[in-house]
């Protein structure tokens, strides 16, 4: 399995932490019927993104990208300690399975720079903190946590009508440290790291387009989670706030992209989960490399 991957001055590393059946498929993606699903099943099932249930399978990960200034934490994934009781499979968990990926990597906590993630859900901030003495503080001691200002602002507010867990226990510890930025859409990192608004999923979600003077590698983030919509722009997912907008969010960024040399790196496509967008009929595939 790919874990590395260098292009143009970048060198880009996946942090797996859990690759695991998620949720039946006809329950994740409403839109989905049962005649696309089965027209659809070989080719997923060969792909392994979709098990023998019919259940969608997931990668859940972090990249972590060298430029020739910076190393960047892209999405800090589901994390320790943490209660979540909705999803067994990451609540309270105390596996060493992110530190084992991130050594196997050459990467320590200490090296990052930069964390930056695509939205504020809970799979994307979880190691944002850890657990120390019974309090929450950032797990990369060295870095800045860039935060798009629209999507804190959303969680923010939602925080404050009734807790959110992931927000509380992974956003709001990084800020009490002082260690986030509040960014606009504009907000670049020196000359190798750009945000690409993509709304929809979340109102403030962003994917980061990376590389000196054009786009070597994009992160897409949750504006796609299967590679069943690139085939199928149009569908969106159940946990999508705002599922028309995704849909034209995710059809443009495809486009955007469709046959460029950009790595299109996603954060829950199976392994390998990076590939280049091609067009194929009225959609797209993201083609392994
Ligand atoms: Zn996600």
């Amino acid at each position: 399995m790919s874990l590395k991957y260098s292009v143009g001055d970048l060198t880009i590393h996946r942090i797996i932490e859990q690759e695991a059946p998620f949720i039946p498929a006809l329950d994740f993606i409403p839109g989905l019927t049962p005649e696309v699903l089965t027209e659809n099943r070989a080719w997923m099932r060969e792909a392994k993104a979709l098990d023998d249930q019919d259940v969608l399978i997931l990668c859940f990960q972090s990249y972590v990208v060298k430029t020739p200034h910076h190393t960047i934490l892209i999405d800090s994934c589901i994390g320790n300690d943490k209660p979540r009781p909705q999803r067994p499979a990451w609540n309270m968990k105390t596996d060493d399975t992110y530190a084992r990926a991130l050594n196997a990597a050459g990467v320590s906590v200490g090296d990052i720079d930069f964390v930056m993630c695509t939205h504020l859900h809970v799979d994307h901030v979880g190691w944002n903190t850890r657990l120390e003495n019974g309090r929450w503080v950032p797990t990369f001691p060295k870095a800045r946590y860039v935060f798009a200002k629209q999507e804190y602002d959303h969680w923010f507010a939602e925080n404050a009508k009734a807790e959110i867990p992931p927000f509380a226990d992974s956003v709001l510890p990084v800020v009490e440290a002082r260690r986030h930025e509040l960014v606009g859409n504009d907000h670049q990192i020196g000359d190798h790291v750009r945000i690409v608004p993509t709304p929809g999923h979340t109102p403030g979600h962003i994917a980061v387009a990376m590389g000196r003077g054009k786009d070597d590698a994009v992160f897409s983030g949750d504006l796609m989670h299967s590679p069943l919509q690139t085939l199928y722009p149009e569908l969106s997912i159940k946990f999508d706030v705002d599922p028309a907008k995704a849909a034209t969010t995710r059809r443009s960024f495809l486009e955007r992209y469709c046959d460029t040399d950009t790595l299109c790196c996603t954060a829950h496509f199976p392994s390998p989960s990076v590939g280049k967008i091609k067009r194929k009929g009225n959609a797209f595939v993201c083609a392994a490399v």
